[in-house]
C-alpha cells in the first residue's frame, strides 16, 4: 500500500440502488488498493456543479447512471467516439492535466458477457435480434456492429425509434415494425432484450419464440430477476441464455483498470457477492 487515497463513485438520481459499489469496493479490496468508490446522489439540477466538483475533490473519476448519461457529455473536455457514437457515457476518467474524459463501456460489458456464455461466439454467425430503442439498444447496437455483426434487426414498440437508429447507423441495422416481432426471429442466431420488459415488477416481454432457432443464444440486460421470463421460455426450449449481470459487471472493468491502474478479473465470488445483494 502507497500513500495515494484513490477515490471514485457513481452519480445518479436515485443512485441509491446501484450495485456499483459494492463490485468496486470488492477490487479495492481484493487489490489490497488505498481507496474507496461511493455514492453520490446528483439531481440534475446539480449534474454540472458535481462534475466540476470532481476535479476539485481530486476524484479519479466518476460512473454515471440513470438520468444522467447523456447530458453529463456536455461537461466533458473530451469524449470518446464509441461513447459518441452510443450518445452517452457511464464513465469518467480524470486526466493527469485535470481534463475530463468521458467514456462509455457498456457495450464492452456486454460483449463480454456474451464471450462468458460462449467463448467461441462472434457478431457474424447469423441475423441478430433487438428488442428495444433506448440508452442500452443503442450501446449494444454500436458494439455489435463494431464486433462485425451483418445483419441487425431492430424492433421497438415505439417503431419511429427503432427506425430513426437504423437510419443513423446505416448497414447492417434494418426496423421491423412492432407487429412483425414474432415472425422477425427466424433464422436468428442472438436475440438481445434491451427493453424494461421481465424486469422485476414489470410485465413479461410480449414475444413468441416459437420462429427462434432453438441454438439461438438469448440475452437479457436485465439482472433482477436474474432469470426474466424469457430467459426462462429460451431455456425451457433449449437456447443458451445470458442475463444482464456479466454485462454490469463487466461494464466496471475498464474504468476501475482506468482509475486504480489494476485490471480486476469478474470472478464467480463477485457474482455470488452482487447477487446476495438482490
Ligand atoms: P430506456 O432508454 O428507457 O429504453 C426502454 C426501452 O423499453 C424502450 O425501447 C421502450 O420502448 C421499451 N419499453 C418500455 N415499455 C415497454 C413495453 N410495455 N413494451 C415494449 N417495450 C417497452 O431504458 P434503457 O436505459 O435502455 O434500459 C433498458 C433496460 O436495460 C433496463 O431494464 C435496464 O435495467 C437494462 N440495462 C442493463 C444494463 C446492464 O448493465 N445489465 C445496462 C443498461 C441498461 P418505447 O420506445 O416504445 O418506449
Amino acid at each position: 500500500m502507497n500513500n495515494t487515497f484513490t477515490m471514485a463513485g457513481v452519480m445518479g438520481w436515485p443512485v441509491a440502488h446501484s450495485r456499483s459499489p459494492a463490485i468496486h469496493n470488492h477490487w479495492i479490496r481484493k487489490h489490497h488498493l488505498n481507496g474507496a468508490y461511493g455514492l453520490f446522489p446528483v439531481p440534475p439540477t446539480h449534474l454540472e456543479a458535481a462534475i466540476r466538483g470532481i476535479q476539485a475533490l481530486g476524484l479519479a473519476g466518476c460512473n454515471l447512471t440513470i438520468p444522467h448519461k447523456v447530458e453529463a457529455m456536455a461537461y466533458m473536455d473530451w469524449v470518446d467516439p464509441l461513447a459518441q457514437r452510443m450518445g452517452a457515457i457511464n464513465t469518467i476518467v480524470v486526466q493527469a492535466d485535470g481534463a475530463l474524459h468521458g467514456f462509455n463501456n457498456d457495450g464492452f460489458g456486454f460483449l463480454q458477457s456474451l464471450r462468458d456464455a460462449q467463448p467461441n461466439w462472434r457478431a457474424d454467425l447469423g441475423p441478430i435480434v433487438i428488442v428495444g430503442a433506448g440508452g442500452a439498444a443503442r450501446a449494444i447496437v454500436v458494439s455489435l456492429i463494431d464486433a462485425g455483426a451483418t445483419e441487425i434487426r431492430l424492433l421497438n414498440r415505439t417503431h419511429h425509434k427503432a427506425q430513426a437508429l437504423a437510419q443513423e447507423f446505416g448497414t447492417p441495422v434494418t426496423s421491423f415494425d412492432w407487429s412483425e416481432r414474432h415472425e422477425a426471429l427466424a433464422g436468428a442466431a442472438l436475440l438481445v432484450n434491451t427493453t424494461n420488459q421481465g424486469m422485476h415488477g414489470e410485465a413479461p416481454l410480449d414475444l413468441s419464440l416459437d420462429q427462434l432457432p432453438t441454438n439461438a443464444l438469448v440475452s437479457d440486460a436485465i439482472y433482477i430477476p436474474l432469470e426474466t421470463p424469457l430467459l426462462q421460455a429460451a431455456r425451457l426450449r433449449g437456447n443458451t441464455t445470458v442475463n444482464g449481470l456479466g454485462m454490469l459487471l463487466h461494464q466496471a472493468s475498464p474504468a476501475f483498470q482506468a482509475w486504480f491502474g489494476v485490471t480486476p478479473e469478474v470472478t464467480p465470488e463477485l457474482r455470488k457477492l452482487i447477487i446476495a445483494t438482490f
